[in-house]
């Protein structure tokens, strides 16, 4: 006789119906749930990449070689991605 397997959790059932019963039943809730854990892992990621890159063209700005101007330049660069994280919901 045919099983049918659930990909998920392995558990076997004599028809696709009683499969495609269970999958709704107990798995599609997780995995809509592990989406968007994964959409916040994301912005996450991001947000920690741009307070990274502050953090760097801060490093930068305190160097003796630059110029007036390219002091400037940083300063200006690193106030836009503070500007830009200020409005990324989730980074306060
Ligand atoms: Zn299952």
């Amino acid at each position: 006789m045919k099983e049918y397997k659930c990909k998920y959790c392995g558990e076997v059932f004599e028809k696709p119906l009683l499969l495609a019963r269970h999958v709704r039943l107990a798995h599609k809730k997780a995995k809509t749930r592990e989406k968007k854990a994964v959409a916040i892992g994301k912005e996450s990621d991001q947000i920690n990449r741009s307070i990274e890159a502050i953090g760097i063209l801060k490093g930068l700005q305190a160097s003796p070689n630059l110029s007036q101007g390219e002091k400037k330049l940083l300063q200006e660069v690193s106030q836009r991605i503070e500007e830009l994280l200020a409005y990324t919901p989730g980074s306060k």
